[in-house]
């Protein structure tokens, strides 16, 4: 069954989700955490809507196929179609705005950097990718004044502020559009702070975004 975005107010977006656009290393410092160099441009890849589920459903994970890590993001809904766009186009396209963990197997995605494969295998698997309903947006808001939390069995792991974001989202969303042409429906994923790790199974995890959205989710197998 198509993922269909939904709102906090229950609205449901009028088309299912299309792809989830994302961005590896938009924070300096979990750049540096993973050994990686901070970008000049932002590095672009795509998970496909498959991996799309509820982050207020029980998270499973694949850990039969290796370490599986959390990392938690920003999400943005996309209202309108974006080719080639300005920054000032690209931020009134966005029409909510929640959070998302972009699942990642870690041990298959170092053996495919390694390789100097891609990385779908690591990021884009079934359920890769929960998200949580979005705070519909009338106007854009201040994106630097927004912060996210994860904590994970009641201790803080992730904190993100978006004054820490290397390229800001009406930025990031407007490259995007340079690259491949974002829809209605599509979600953009905008990087994960510092302090990204392993998924403990069983764990409760208790996400949190500038603005009211709470939501407590648990792991499963
Ligand atoms: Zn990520």
């Amino acid at each position: 069954m198509p993922f269909v975005p939904r709102f906090t107010d229950g609205r449901a977006f009028p088309q299912p989700l299309g792809k989830i656009v994302c961005v590896g290393r938009n924070y300096a410092e979990h750049a540096r955490e993973l050994g990686n160099p901070v970008p000049r441009q932002p590095l672009l890849f795509i998970k496909p809507a498959t991996s799309a589920v509820s982050l207020e459903a029980p998270v499973a994970a694949p850990f039969r196929r290796g370490d599986v890590h959390f990392e938690t993001e920003l999400a943005l809904l996309v209202g309108e179609a974006l080719t080639d766009a300005d920054a000032a186009e690209a931020e009134r396209a966005i029409v909510g705005i929640g959070l998302a963990l972009d699942l990642t197997l870690r041990d298959v995605q170092a053996r495919l950097k390694e390789q100097g494969q891609p990385w779908e295998m690591a990021k884009g698997f079934d359920g890769a990718c929960p998200l949580s309903a979005f705070l519909p947006l009338d106007e854009a808001p201040d994106w630097s004044a927004l912060s996210f939390t994860l904590a994970v069995n009641g201790e803080e792991r992730q904190h993100g502020h978006g004054a820490d974001m290397l390229f800001s989202v009406p930025e990031l969303v407007a490259e995007m559009s340079r690259h491949f042409t974002l829809a209605p429906g599509d979600v953009v994923l905008t990087g994960t702070p510092a302090g990204v790790g392993e998924l403990p199974r069983g764990a409760e995890l208790r996400l949190a975004l500038s603005g009211g959205l709470r939501i407590t989710t648990r792991v499963i197998d």
